[in-house]
């Protein structure tokens, strides 16, 4: 079966609803880990294989733990979820990401775009669209370079709320994007009705897309039906130059992978990726 992005989610996973000992220690060293601000972002790179040029990045989570040293997000964000300090944590994400979009954009940058991902529990809470325009505003980025990434369970967990929290959040001028698209059970009827302006094509199609007949056949519908609907694509997880070349032959050229470059820190992609579009 497919596989959740991250790999090392099975960690935490026995045992996880249980409030045990561990786990409230465990709770605990999250909250203080805000305090302290041990987390650091690390930014993929979005590539238009077309041009080559970079178009965006997508902001990923980590935990710097002092003895443990780099935590992924596989193994602490499920419990943040339950706990509800993903709310906490997700508002950090979200300034810091558009904070350092803006230090970005200051230098003379190219304006390229900036994705967070939203957990389930930060999408449903009322006050979601009010620090969103607040996060703007203190950052003063142009709203349309925000991109926030949902899940498409996510979406269907109650589809009009989300619709509706999905419609005040555009007004504001930020870009919605699908997540780990394909993946999820939302019908292509309710697509329709989502104000999404991105779908990502779930990493687990394109891993086997070079010798799996019926990946290659769901990646390509995906790619047509958004195209139908007016939105953009972006194919996550491309790791070789022939799953890249063959996206390429279907006019899927967003694209996003180990194949450019695993997520980095923010002086990496300074180094590597946005020094070069200078000027
Ligand atoms: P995601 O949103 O689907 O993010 C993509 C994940 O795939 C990242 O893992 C990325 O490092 C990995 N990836 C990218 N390209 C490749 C590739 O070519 N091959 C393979 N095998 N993997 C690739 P990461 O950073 O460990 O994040 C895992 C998940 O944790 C994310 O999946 C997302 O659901 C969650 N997450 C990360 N940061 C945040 C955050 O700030 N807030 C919330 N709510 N969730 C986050
Ligand atoms: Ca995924
Ligand atoms: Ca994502
Ligand atoms: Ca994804």
């Amino acid at each position: 079966s497919k596989e959740v992005a991250g790999g090392s989610f099975h960690f935490y996973h026995e045992g996880m609803g249980r409030r045990t000992v561990e786990n409230v220690k465990y709770e605990n060293a999250l909250y203080r880990a805000l305090e302290r601000d041990e987390f650091v972002l690390f930014y993929q790179p979005q590539i238009d294989y077309c041009s080559g040029r970079l178009t965006g990045v997508e902001a990923l989570i980590r935990w710097n733990h002092p003895v443990e040293g780099l935590v992924p997000p596989g193994i602490f964000i499920p419990l943040a979820e339950q706990t509800g300090l993903i709310v906490p944590i997700g508002e950090w994400v979200m300034r810091e990401a558009a904070g350092q979009l803006k230090k970005w954009l200051d230098a003379g940058y190219p304006p390229i775009s900036m994705a967070v991902n939203l957990s389930a529990a930060q999408f449903e809470q009322d006050d979601l669209v009010s620090v969103v325009e607040r996060v703007l505003e203190e950052t003063g980025i142009p709203p349309g370079t925000f991109h926030l990434e949902l899940t498409e369970n996510q979406l269907m967990r109650d589809s009009e709320l989300a619709i509706e929290t999905m419609h005040r959040l555009k007004k504001l001028g930020v870009h919605l994007a699908i997540d780990d698209f394909g993946t999820g059970y939302s019908s292509l009827g309710y697509l329709q009705k989502f104000p999404v302006s991105t779908l990502k094509i779930d990493r687990s199609f394109i891993r086997d897309l070079m010798d799996d007949d019926d990946d290659r056949a769901l990646t390509d519908t995906i790619i047509t039906m958004a195209g139908n609907l007016g939105m953009k694509v972006i194919a996550e997880g491309v790791e070789t130059k022939p799953q890249a070349d063959y996206l390429a032959t279907r006019k899927c050229t967003l694209m996003q992978g180990y194949f450019f470059s695993p997520p980095i820190p923010a002086r990496q992609l300074e180094k590597e990726f946005l020094k070069n579009e200078k000027g």
